[in-house]
């Protein structure tokens, strides 16, 4: 979200709280941030506001517009805010935040509104267009994310720079809801969770089980050409080796602990990088074993705040594509180019177009990145020219480093238009330097290694997700869990049909056969619900003929088949993974 856009949306956001507060007298206002697409505010309302409501309250949001000039600072002290936020908890609370941090405390005036707020808004109200901005749903949220807090309402808002992205962006959203991954995987039974499990713990059922290992085997299969190894870890460690990484302190908030019956601390893995450096570690290499490449899929658990969770998007355990390459730091533009390689060639199977954002320090606060200045300085280089000479548009982000490396992250296109991060190169010259991680050069020297990571997926949770909505759950013939289905149209039929099924599991294919006392009608209409590629109606004439009716996803009838030809056609569809 550009400054600008920012800026409009969370002015937005005061014009909300104003509103309501005229509604619905008594009513606190807690927070309104912008976000993707919009805004909210976190209010505990005085009355209860439904999504029947919000016509009303855009109106008077329009009406108080009119008002509004400019958004005045008001510098405060501790004490003239408190007074004007009391009985106000939540700005009190926030207030009580910004007094310990020590940071200054301004509130915004816009007609006879005020806010406390650290400012970000438009220039003038006028910037604020009538007609590009919408009121969307009402949600419930608690206060900070805590579901031991207060739940307030949540009030959700759309805009934009102009009306035309308004309208564009409402349709668009119809169409993701008719997508969404939470609803869909469950009427394609891919996932399940459970109560006695837990939030965020996705269980996996056979038909989603298929399309995780399908995914991971095709990661595994382009990173096996550039001779990458797998390895495989725990899933837990000791306390010492975050530490020592300083994932200890980073992760703190969102670490799994564990106390083991002597007392020793362990914790669930939040990443894998550690442990990996621990299997370079064992023993001293040449120059001439490097690079050294670790591909292992493993799970990493994350404590996310459970009014975070979402469906697969965001969840507590998560399952990483992950890999590392311990190389010198002249091998790093070759590994790059070859991770971009298959970064690239897998995402084209799904018809993702990619773009880039080239992460960097931030020039002014270079303190707050760890390791080697000349490694950092020779990092960024590489990742500059790397993405020139793929021409592939990119934009440079400064200030969007990770503390410890410049990134590449791969922002993918679906096919509704959202944008999604993918995949990410990080090119690492800290964590080498934490573990003390070398090689022995030419001259018989230890010289300092770098490390890159680079899953390519990232979340293979979070990939199922966009990808159960890219397809609308129609997914391409060799990630389709079920590939085929077979219906008998009487019981007279059966034997043929049991025939076809045995050749075509023979053959590979993931077929299924419906032999139920129904209909073929209702069997069609069932098989299309579940959006399998191909159903094969077996009748009379079919039986005699030793053929199959084929209907193809979306394209209808394709008519009478051999089996030995159905099975030729699905496997060129397969091995193109079209
Ligand atoms: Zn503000
Ligand atoms: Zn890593």
């Amino acid at each position: 979200m550009n400054e600008k856009l920012q800026h409009l949306r969370h002015s937005l956001a005061h014009l909300l709280g104003a509103a309501v507060l005229e509604l619905y007298p008594g009513s606190k206002l807690a927070i309104g941030p912008a976000i993707d697409g919009g805004f909210y505010y976190d209010i505990k309302v005085s009355g209860k506001i439904s999504d029947a409501d919000l016509p009303r309250i855009e109106t008077e949001m329009r009406k108080i517009l009119e008002s509004w000039n400019k958004f005045e600072e008001i510098k405060e002290t501790e004490e003239s805010a408190k007074k004007r936020y009391i009985g106000n908890p939540y700005k009190l609370e926030l207030l009580e935040d910004l007094a310990t941090k020590k940071e200054k405390i301004t509130s915004y005036q816009s007609g006879r509104f005020v806010d406390l707020c650290r400012g970000g808004h438009v220039k003038s109200a006028a910037d604020i267009k009538p007609d590009t901005f919408k009121l969307s749903h009402v949600a419930g949220a608690y206060w900070r994310g805590n579901e031991e807090n207060k739940q307030l309402t949540r009030i959700y808002g759309f805009a934009f720079e102009t009306k035309e992205k308004l309208d564009a962006h409402v349709v668009m959203l119809e169409e993701a809801k008719k997508r969404d991954h939470k609803k869909l995987g469950l009427e394609l039974d891919l996932f399940t969770f459970s109560d006695l499990v837990g939030g965020g713990l996705p269980l996996f059922t056979p038909k989603g089980t298929i399309i995780r290992n399908l995914l991971d085997d095709y990661v595994w299969e382009l990173r096996k050409k550039y001779g990458y190894q797998q390895v495989d870890i725990p899933h837990i460690t000791k306390r010492d080796l975050y530490e020592k990484s300083g994932h200890w302190d980073k992760f703190k908030d969102e670490l799994f602990h564990i106390k083991t019956r002597e007392d020793h601390e362990f914790a669930m893995k939040p990443m894998n990088c550690p442990h990996h450096t621990q299997i370079y570690a064992r023993k001293p290499h040449s120059y001439r074993e490097l690079p050294q490449r670790y591909a292992n899929t493993t799970k990493v658990y994350r404590d996310e705040q459970s009014g975070e969770l979402a469906g697969l998007s965001r969840v507590r355990s998560i399952t990483q594509d992950d890999a590392h390459v311990f190389c010198r730091i002249s091998q790093v533009e070759e590994e790059i180019q070859k991770i971009w390689g298959i970064i690239h060639t897998f995402y084209k199977s799904f018809d993702f177009n990619l773009e880039l954002r080239l992460s960097l320090r931030d020039t002014q606060n270079l303190e707050k990145y760890l390791g080697n200045k000349d490694h950092w300085d020779k990092a960024e280089e590489i990742l500059k020219k790397i993405a020139k000479t793929n021409k592939t548009k990119y934009e440079e982000a400064p200030g969007e480093a990770a503390f410890y490396a410049p990134k590449l992250d791969f922002m993918g296109t679906d096919s509704i238009g959202r944008q999604w991060q993918v995949a990410t190169i990080q090119l690492d010259v800290y964590m080498p330097e934490s573990f003390d991680l070398y090689c022995i050069n030419e001259k018989g020297e230890k010289e300092r290694i770098v490390m890159i990571h680079a899953a390519i997926m990232g979340s293979i949770e979070r990939f199922m997700s966009v990808l159960i909505e890219h397809y609308a759950g129609s997914f391409p013939v060799w990630l389709s869990p079920v590939q085929a289905v077979v219906l008998p149209i009487t019981d007279q039929q059966n034997k043929w049909a049991d025939k076809v099924v045995e050749q075509l599991k023979k053959a590979g294919i993931r077929v299924e056969i419906n032999k139920d006392n129904e209909t073929l009608g209702k069997k069609i209409r069932e098989a299309e619900k579940q959006k399998i590629p191909y159903i094969l109606i077996v009748g009379e004439k079919e039986a005699k003929a030793k053929s199959v009716a084929v209907r193809q996803r979306s394209k209808g009838n394709i008519g009478l088949m051999k089996i030995d030809k159905f099975i030729k056609h699905t496997g060129t569809e397969v091995a193109d993974k079209k």
